[in-house]
């Protein structure tokens, strides 16, 4: 059963949705009664867990594998998108990847890695589903950023600079389409329980968190989807909001 219908009628793409945030983001819009569009990169059998889910509940969604730091296979995925929903309404850029190392050794790649998919990624999905979105003169854009692109991490420089760099992408777009109808917001999660944080030293990360304790994916989720859906946070553009236990207070 839906539980509200306040995407109904609407397509939602949210990218890397086979596992973690990006999965509770896609269960709750679906929820919400959007058509979720389950991006993937190497994961088909859970993306196609995922589309189940939203359908056993009544809700509608379909998978597409795309590698959306990839320019060819992001236009390439919101061309198959429009051609069959005819609309995109919700673009949720939550694909990301950490390849950690402390700076002096950190190889070009895993430099180079976190940049095309975490930055690049944000700049090629959204440049992509703006000529629709502009056309519609609606939409809502969430990019999921992270607390470590506010405060900084040691063995995170790539992974930090990339999630600033999302802020401040954020905040540009925003300005650039908000006489068209569209908002763009960040959501900054802390310390989430899923494979990315799988296998973290929890005791010392612990202690920097107020709430005492990491966060669910479906916290986020619940974030995301208020961005996303509710009438209220159509008066939200430019935001960077924090679901981190109270981690990083400014
Ligand atoms: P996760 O559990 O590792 O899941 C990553 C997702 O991204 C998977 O669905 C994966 O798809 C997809 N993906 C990876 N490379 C991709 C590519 N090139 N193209 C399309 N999709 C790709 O990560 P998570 O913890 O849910 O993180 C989701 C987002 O939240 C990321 O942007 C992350 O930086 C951010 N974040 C996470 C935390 C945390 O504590 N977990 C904190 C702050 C911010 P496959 O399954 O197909 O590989």
């Amino acid at each position: 059963m839906i539980s509200s219908d306040l995407l109904s009628g609407q397509t939602a793409l949210v990218t890397g949705a086979s596992r973690g945030i990006g999965k509770a983001i896609a269960l709750k819009l679906g929820e919400a009664g959007a058509e979720v569009i389950v991006n993937y990169s190497n994961s088909p059998q859970k993306a196609e867990e995922v589309v189940a889910a939203i359908k056993s509940t009544g809700g509608k969604a379909y998978a597409i594998q795309a590698n959306v730091s990839n320019e060819e296979e992001v236009n390439k995925l919101i061309k198959a998108i429009i051609e069959r929903n005819g609309q995109i309404d919700v673009l949720i850029n939550n694909a990301g990847i950490t390849r950690d190392g402390l700076l002096m050794r950190m190889k070009t790649e895993d430099w180079q890695d976190v940049m095309n998919l975490n930055l690049n990624g944000v700049f090629l999905c959204t440049r992509a589903v703006s000529r629709p979105m502009l056309k519609q003169k609606r939409g809502r854009i969430i990019n999921v950023t992270s607390v470590v692109g506010l405060m900084g991490n040691a063995g995170q420089a790539n992974y930090a600079a990339a999630k600033a760099g999302v802020i401040g992408f954020t905040k540009s777009a925003a300005k650039e389409f908000a006489s068209r109808g569209i908002t763009v917001n960040a959501v900054a999660p802390g310390f989430i329980s899923t494979d990315m944080t799988k296998g973290l030293e929890v005791d010392g990360i612990l202690a920097a968190i107020p709430l005492g304790s990491f966060g669910t994916p479906e916290q986020v989720a619940g974030t995301v989807k208020f961005l996303a859906a509710d009438p209220s946070a159509a008066y939200i553009t430019g935001q960077v909001i924090q679901v981190d236990g109270g981690m990083v207070m400014s």
